[in-house]
């Protein structure tokens, strides 16, 4: 980089126009944002996350997030299911409590986590699949155990998991329920930042007739259509996101009662009325995301995925910017909170296996 270009770089400031001004500095992929253009198709296009504070902006269908973090694609308790689709990113919160339950769900007998879908790099709605998972504070874990061996690139790509409720009955499969199962569910509930669990109604039924002693937990475990394959962690907004929107809080009780019961009725499994009606992501541009999302996606990434990747060494993970100057600070602001880019250090380890890393960003 030259003196010249260093000088912009450290009196850049991350306004609106200031981030214009940075991506052109820097030569970075100039990228016009235009209020018709479908937020999918940006957010699915980015690689890297935004290099700046963890801040969720939105709610968890409808929003973004920046300072995401990658969980590794294999740990000693977990292993990242269809790493083509790079959605292993989430807030540093959300990495490290992934991280944490796997590590206790191993501890009780549960031989480590299959992980699915968390998030895109940067958030933001996706070009297939999920509502939600927008924050980076949503993630979808199997109902799967992990195999005691390493999976090849192959097998997390097309391995299936198993589906554990009868699709006819919305009962699940009491030859493949097991108490390992309702331990794991228990566990994930145990997080005071985990909210909700969505699983199938067969499975909020299996517990709700099985469960004894303590049963406060199962308020936090929704029934929900589909997650009979996997279920869905949530954990609430984080401190520092104060464009974050909360969701409204879950009914006191078990949840074993007439709301249960109304899905085992003919009512939630009438054929879709308007089978074509558009889903809400493939028609979401960035005029209906918040209005920070523009932001995000302008802000500058880390140096690779690898830079941006946490190994749970003890403290809090953060994105490392690709700028090899030290951000000014303070540095503008995006919503109420302070977007700056993270300097550089050195808690970024090299690659555990061979995996190919995501290529940097265009111009750095
Ligand atoms: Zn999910």
């Amino acid at each position: 980089m030259t003196k010249r270009l260093r000088t912009i770089a450290r009196k850049t400031i991350l306004t609106l126009a200031g981030v214009a001004a940075f991506a052109g500095a820097l030569e970075l992929e100039a990228r016009p944002v235009m209020a018709e253009e479908l937020a999918k198709n940006l957010f699915g296009a980015e690689k890297l996350p935004a290099a700046t504070e963890p801040q969720s902006f939105g709610f968890y269908s409808k929003g973004c997030f920046t300072g995401g973090v990658a969980i590794p694609l294999d740990g000693d308790t977990w292993t990242v299911m269809r790493p083509s689709r790079n959605r292993r990113w989430g807030h540093p919160a959300m990495i490290a409590l992934l991280e944490k339950f796997s590590r206790d769900a191993e501890a009780d007998g549960w031989p480590g986590l299959l992980l699915g879908d968390i998030s895109q790099p940067r958030g933001g709605p996706m070009l297939t699949g999920h509502a939600s998972h927008q924050i980076g504070l949503d993630a979808d874990i199997w109902l799967t155990p992990k195999p005691r061996r390493d999976l090849t690139i192959a097998e997390r790509e097309n391995k299936s998991a198993t589906l554990m409720v009868d699709p006819k009955t919305h009962r699940v499969y009491d030859r493949l329920w097991t108490a390992q199962h309702t331990q794991l569910l228990k566990r994930a509930a145990s997080y005071p930042e985990v909210e909700r669990i969505l699983v199938n109604p067969g499975i909020k039924k299996k517990l709700c007739d099985t469960v004894t002693g303590d049963r406060g937990w199962l308020r936090k475990i929704r029934p929900f259509w589909g997650h009979d394959y996997h279920f869905h962690v949530r954990i609430g907004c984080q401190p520092g996101s104060h464009g974050c929107k909360e969701q409204a809080a879950t009914a006191a009780g078990d949840g074993c009662d007439k709301s249960l019961a109304w899905w085992f009725t003919e009512e939630p499994w009438r054929p879709n009325k308007n089978p074509d009606a558009p889903k809400a992501r493939d028609i979401m541009t960035m005029a209906n995301l918040p209005k920070e999302c523009r932001l995000v996606l302008q802000a500058p990434g880390p140096v690779s995925a690898e830079a941006a990747t946490y190994y749970g060494n003890g403290r809090p993970p953060v994105a490392v910017a690709a700028s090899p100057e030290p951000a000014p600070a303070p540095s503008g602001t995006i919503g109420e909170a302070p977007l700056t880019p993270v300097t550089a250090n050195a808690f970024a380890p090299t690659p555990k296996i061979g995996i190919p890393l995501p290529r940097p960003r265009p111009g750095n």
